[in-house]
Order: C-alpha cells, then structure tokens, then sequence
C-alpha cells in the first residue's frame, strides 16, 4: 500500500484559521468538510433540544456580520477583519448605544493593548465585542450604532468521527475541539495533528482500533458520552489533544485514575524523547479530559499539550494567530503521537497457539514470504522470538528489548504470524 501524501499541517490551519467556528454552526460543519478531503470522518449532527446528561444541546449559532459605527459613522470593528472582534454565541442587535451602554458590551485586554480577546457567551443571552484596549481607551462620547448580524435558533450540534480498525475493538481514543474561532494554537493545531495522525493510522495494520472525535470542547464532549455510553467499555487508552502548536515542551496531564496504562505510556514514550518535559496531575478543569474523566465514566484519558491553557499571554487571544504556531512544533507533536501508537502497538501481548516444540514454518510460507530481502535473516529470528516469547507474559516490546531486534521487523513478523494458525491475539 502506498502512503498517503502527508499532510501539510500549516497550510491546513492557514487554511482553517479565518473560518469563524462555535460550539454549534456552519463554521463547525465547513471546517469538518475540509477535515473530510484529508481523513474520511463522519460528521455527525444532534438537534437542538437533545437532552444530554445534565444538559441540553443548545440552539445554533450562525453569524453573517458584525461592526460597531462610531459616531462619525466610522466602522471601527468589524467581524470581517477578525471574527473574533464579535462575542462568540451573541444575540442578533441592531441599534444605535451612548457609549456607557456600549462600553457594558465591550471585552478588552488592559495588559495587552493591543491584542483582541476571545470571549464567549453560550449560556447566558447577551451581545458584545471585543476590541484591542487601546482602540477601548480611544472612544469618545457619542452615539454608536452596533450591529451583529447572527441568528440563534433551533438547528443542531455537529461533530466529527473517525473509527480507524484495527484488528481487535480494543479502543484507544483520540479527542480534539473543534470550537475556537481564528485561534491557532488553541485549537487548529490539535486538528491538524489529529487529522495528520489518522490519516498516518488509516495506512497501518493495527492491533487496536483507532476512535478520533472532532467535539465542541464541553457540550460536544458531554452528547458524544451521552450517545456512546455502549462503547466506552472498549476504550483502553484514550488522549485529548490541544495546544499542539506552540513553541514550549510537552505538558501531560495525568488521567483521573493516575496510574492508568496512558499515564505508563506516555511517560515512557517522553522519557525515551530525551527531551524535557512536565507532568501534570489530574484536576477538574481544562478540556475535554474531565468530561471523559467524570466518575461514572473514569476512563483512562490523559491529555496533552505542549503550552498549558490559561498559562501563556496569547491564550485566548488574537496573538494566538499564525504566527504563534510553528511547523516544526507540529511535526515534533506527530511524531511523539506516532511514537506513542508504536508503544501502544508494542505493548500488545501475543499467545503462541502451537507452544510444543518449534512449528513447522517452511511448510506454512512463513520463510518463503520473505524470500531475497536482505532483512531475511532478521525476520526469521522475529518469527522464532516472537513464538517463543509469546507465552502470555511478555509483549512484543519485551520482546524487541530482549531479542534487539527492529520493532518494525517484528511487527512484520507479527502480521506474517497472524494469518496463520500459529499467532493468535489476546482480548
Ligand atoms: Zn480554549
């Protein structure tokens, strides 16, 4: 099979970054589209009104324009320079406001100038702006005409999936949000890694399948839980991913459990980096990992990132722009994943089905399949390792360790094994 071309991650967030997403809308469904042309996922939608837990999915959102006139009849904000100058889910308005009411309406950010704030208001009705503090302290008395061109009603929550296969319904589960507008770190960069890494995953034989949710941080999260409460018994593993962009290290925040086989694991794979990097203990903030991670679920969902929200001048902030992401950053992010689904892969634990004495493998191809690589000698001490090892006890990274072999030589060795009746899998 021949690879799929890769992604190019940066031009993808450039290309995702001016579309003005929400916790519901048109910009959720486009950017999931474009999502579509790269990884076949699913898109999902759920109506308005669906009750979900202790929630319900709310009305959706869609927004045309938005500006603010000042009193000489001057657009001094407008939605079409930066969707983010409009409070994301504001009620429609068209009116014309003194500057005290204008200023009720208006978000800025006193230590950052000149940078735009992104605010949001899903559950409580109200309309605003957001605005660089320095245009904020500029504004003279005087009548202002506001518009925000947006329409709030009955529609539905759209989400995406992706179920890659593997050969068992063993789950390691991949969550990303999807509802920031034209901010880049937070979350475009998580997209287009997850996008990446299940469009590399499509193109692998893996013991274990592989779930990606595209979700609205929060409600999607909640309703995706609510309507797959059936399936959450498979998931072995599972990894919110956001922040994937910037330039800082790792950080990885630990599953409520602590000690679950995704803390083991990704510990092992960041320790094996060389490279520094921080954990972080499980709290009930954050992203998505504390929907996944409520007590009657307690799944074993970490998360990571490299910057930590909340903790970086850009968060939530229009210098979380293009310029903020790297490409390097990206890369060295889907890497770490690849890793990660090569630990998880390896960490798989094979039963020898014919354990008495050696079985016969010239008379089941097994030498033949191979035959003038140059690798030959390699794969057929896979074969003989992984037979031998495979009691129960050790996985196919005890082996790698005990036999030096290439762990993509046994893996091979591994797929060969499986079509006959000498490898079987555990579950
Ligand atoms: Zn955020």
């Amino acid at each position: 099979m021949t690879e799929p071309k890769s992604i190019d991650m940066l031009r993808l967030i450039e290309r995702l970054y001016p579309i003005c997403r929400s916790i519901t809308g048109d910009g959720v469904r486009e950017t999931l589209r474009i999502l579509q042309e790269h990884a076949p996922l699913e898109i999902h939608e759920v109506p308005s009104g669906t009750p979900v837990f202790d929630w319900t999915v709310p009305e959706e959102w869609n927004i045309r324009d938005g500006w603010i006139k000042n009193p000489s009849g001057e657009k001094i904000v407008d939605f079409q320079q930066l969707n983010l100058h409009v409070l994301n889910y504001s009620e429609p308005v068209h009116k014309k406001v003194g500057l005290d009411e204008l200023k009720e309406h208006l978000f800025t950010l006193p230590d950052h100038p000149d940078w735009v704030p992104y605010r949001t208001s899903y559950h409580n009705r109200n309309w605003g702006f957001c605005m660089e503090h320095r245009l904020f302290q500029s504004l003279e008395e005087g009548e202002y005409e506001v518009c925000i061109d947006a329409t709030l009603e009955p529609g539905s929550l759209t989400y995406g999936e992706l179920l890659i296969k593997g050969r068992t319904d063993e789950e390691v589960l991949f969550v990303t949000h999807i509802c920031h507008p034209s901010l880049c770190n937070d979350n475009l960069s998580g997209i287009a890694v997850a996008t990446s890494l299940a469009q590399k995953l499509a193109a692998q034989n893996l013991h274990h399948s592989y779930r990606f949710l595209f979700l609205p941080a929060t409600i999607g999260a909640i309703t995706w839980l609510s309507r797959n409460q059936d399936k959450l018994d498979r998931i072995k593993h599972g990894l919110v991913l956001c922040l994937l962009g910037d330039r800082s290290t790792f950080h990885y925040k630990k599953s409520r459990k602590g000690d679950a086989g995704i803390d083991r694991i990704v510990r092992r794979v960041l320790e094996k980096s060389g490279k520094p990097f921080e954990t972080l203990e499980f709290y009930p903030y954050g992203y998505d990992e504390r929907q996944f991670c409520s007590p009657a679920f307690d799944l074993p969902v970490g998360r990571l990132s490299r910057s930590v929200h909340g903790e970086f001048p850009e968060y939530h902030s229009s210098a979380d722009n293009l310029e903020f992401v790297s490409e390097e950053s990206l890369k060295e992010s889907l890497a770490f994943l690849g890793q990660l689904v090569e630990q998880i892969e390896g960490e798989e634990v094979y039963i020898n089905l014919k354990p008495e004495c050696e079985p016969q493998l010239g008379r089941r191809g097994l030498f033949k399949a191979i035959g003038g690589q140059s690798d030959t000698k390699d794969f057929q001490m896979a074969l003989l390792w992984i037979l031998n090892l495979s009691d129960g006890s050790h996985s196919l990274d005890d082996i790698a360790e005990r036999s030096e072999l290439d762990p993509a030589i046994l893996r091979k060795a591994v797929d060969e094994l499986l079509k006959t009746d000498l490898l079987g899998e555990t579950r």
